[in-house]
C-alpha cells in the first residue's frame, strides 16, 4: 500500500540521485488539445509554471539529475521546458530516446514494426479520431472516446501495444517500447543503479517506469502502483508537491 508523501523522510531518499518525473498530469495538467483537419494539425502547447521552473534548478544545484520523462515527442518537450533545458534531461516518446544538453540518444528503432500498421490507422475513418500527434518512434492517435476499430487493427500485430490514457493511444512494441526502456538507458548515461531513482508517474504509461525504479511515487493511486502518493487532483500539481517535499529534506 502506497503510503501518503507527507509520510516520506530523509532515510527514504538517503541514496536517491535522479529524479524522473513524468509530464502530463505530473509537471502540468493533464489534457493535450489537439486539432486535424486535412494535413494541418493544431496542437496547444503547455509551458510548466515560475515555481517549478525555480525548483527544477533549486534541485540541479543540490546535485540531482532531473530527467523529464513523457510520452510527448522532443520538440513538444523543449517548447514546454525552454526555461530549465540546461538542467534536465528529456526523455521521449515513452523512452523511445533521450536528449541532454542537445545530444540525442537513441534507446529503439521502431521503424520496421510499425511501418505497416500506420497506414491502416490512418485508413480509419471515425468521427472520433481528432488527430495523430506528430511523432518519431510511437504513434498516438488523439480521439474523443476509446474506438475498437484502432484496438482491432493493433490486436493485429502480436509485437505491438496500445495505451488508452483517456485521451488518447499510444501505440508502440510490447514490452521494449516504455518508459522502463527510457529509465535504463538514461541511468547509464548517468552512471546510477536502480535505488538512486526516484520516479513520480500518474498513468498506465508510466507503469513500467515505476516498477523499475527505486522510489516510485504514484500521482494516480487508482492507475499506477507508488511507495508514495500524492493526490492528483490537489491545488498544486503533483510534481510541485513532491519537489518541494525533497527540496525540504535535503535542502
Ligand atoms: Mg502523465
Amino acid at each position: 500500500m502506497a503510503l501518503p508523501l507527507d509520510e516520506m523522510t530523509k532515510i527514504d531518499i538517503a541514496n536517491i540521485k535522479m529524479l524522473v518525473f513524468d509530464v502530463d498530469g505530473v509537471l502540468v495538467r493533464r489534457g493535450t488539445k489537439i486539432h486535424q483537419v486535412g494535413n494541418t494539425t493544431t496542437l496547444e502547447t503547455k509551458v510548466i509554471e515560475q515555481e517549478e521552473i525555480e525548483q527544477i534548478k533549486k534541485l540541479s544545484s543540490l546535485g540531482f539529475v532531473i530527467n523529464i520523462s513523457s510520452g510527448r515527442g522532443l520538440y513538444m518537450l523543449q517548447e514546454m521546458f525552454r526555461e530549465v533545458l540546461p538542467f534536465v534531461a528529456l526523455t521521449y516518446e515513452n523512452g523511445s530516446a533521450t536528449w541532454y544538453k542537445g545530444k540525442i540518444y537513441q534507446h529503439i528503432n521502431s521503424f520496421e514494426d510499425l511501418k505497416d500498421i500506420f497506414p491502416k490507422l490512418k485508413a480509419i475513418k471515425s468521427e472520433k479520431i481528432k488527430g495523430f500527434e506528430p511523432k518519431e518512434f510511437i504513434i498516438t492517435i488523439h480521439c474523443t472516446e476509446q474506438l475498437p476499430e484502432i484496438e482491432n487493427v493493433v490486436g493485429q500485430y502480436p509485437n505491438l501495444y496500445t495505451i488508452w490514457n483517456g485521451e488518447a493511444y499510444d501505440i508502440g512494441i510490447k514490452y521494449h517500447q516504455t518508459k522502463a526502456l527510457g529509465l535504463r538507458m538514461a541511468s547509464k548515461i548517468f552512471k546510477l543503479k536502480k535505488e538512486n531513482v526516484m520516479a513520480m508517474g500518474d498513468n498506465y504509461n508510466d507503469a513500467e517506469l515505476l516498477k523499475k525504479s527505486g522510489l516510485p511515487i504514484s500521482a494516480d493511486k487508482t492507475r499506477v502502483n507508488g511507495r508514495f502518493f500524492v493526490p492528483l487532483l490537489g491545488e498544486s500539481l503533483p510534481a510541485n508537491i513532491l519537489m518541494a517535499k525533497i527540496i525540504s529534506l535535503v535542502g
